[in-house]
């Protein structure tokens, strides 16, 4: 591959009790590349986004992020969190800290700034994925896309080398799921390194580089999103396809 890999995993093995849940995974994520997991529930897709985010431990392999291993812990794990900016399917927001509080607040305890500089980019951030008018407000009085726009803001502001999504837009009505993804697209389209683990095929054919598909703790398809949709190889693929288009 000609682009420079910003994330690597080689030979990644993870067990839960009898379960192989990643099984020899191995993985490059090059800069400014979009790379979309797909596959049946179970088959790792979350682990696998955990386990980038040291959220999820290893048993064997190696996962590197710009050449350097992941830290184990400490202050260089935290920074490691903010390297690789995650934005889970519930979307985890501070329910007593409004908008602005819970997009500035890693800001000035992670990267150090200072309150009216975290606050300032918050805003512009905001702005970004559409939300300025919204910054004074609490959580709950968002829809579920706003809030996941918020989510995608929060992650934004540690100025993040990737981001990884996991099913950002499962658990939005169907109305709210565009907005987010038009917030996704656009990031693609800036260069941003994202992992996105979506059932939505849309997003898949138009923003990713990649797919990746998975089955029972294996990536069993690693191609161009027109290569996997037009002709899937596995059985796998196949059948999984014939469920969801
Ligand atoms: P996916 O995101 O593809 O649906 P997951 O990575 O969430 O799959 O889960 C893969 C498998 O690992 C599932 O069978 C799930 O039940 C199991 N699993 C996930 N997390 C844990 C855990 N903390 N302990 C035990 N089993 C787990
Ligand atoms: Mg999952």
């Amino acid at each position: 591959m000609a682009v420079d890999p910003l994330i690597e995993l080689r030979d990644v093995n993870k067990h839960f009790g009898e379960l192989h849940v990643l099984q020899d995974i191995d993985l490059t994520v090059g800069k400014g590349e979009v790379v979309v997991v797909i596959g049946p529930s179970g088959s790792g897709k979350s682990t696998l986004c955990r386990a980038i985010n040291r959220l999820e431990t290893i048993e064997s392999g190696t996962i590197t992020l710009d050449g350097q291993p992941l830290p184990e812990e400490g202050r260089a794990l935290a920074r490691l969190r903010a390297e690789v900016g995650m934005v889970f399917q519930s979307f985890n927001l501070f329910a007593h800290k409004t908008v602005l509080e819970n997009v500035s607040l890693a800001q000035t305890k992670v990267r150090g700034r200072k309150k009216a500089d975290a606050d300032r980019r918050s805003r512009e951030l905001l702005d970004r994925v559409g939300l300025s008018a919204h910054a004074d407000k609490y959580p709950a009085q968002l829809s579920g896309g706003q809030q996941q726009r918020v989510a995608i803001a929060r992650a934004l502001a540690m100025d993040p080398k990737a981001l990884l999504f996991d099913e950002p837009t499962s658990a939005l009505d169907p109305e709210m799921i565009n907005e987010v993804l038009e917030v996704m697209q656009q990031l693609a389209r800036e260069g941003m390194t994202m992992i996105v683990v979506t059932h939505e095929m849309g997003f898949a054919r138009s923003a990713a580089n990649r797919v990746v598909f998975m089955a029972d703790g294996r990536i069993v398809e690693d191609r161009s999103p027109e290569e996997f949709f037009t002709a899937p190889r596995s059985e796998r693929a196949k059948d999984f396809l014939s469920k969801i288009l």
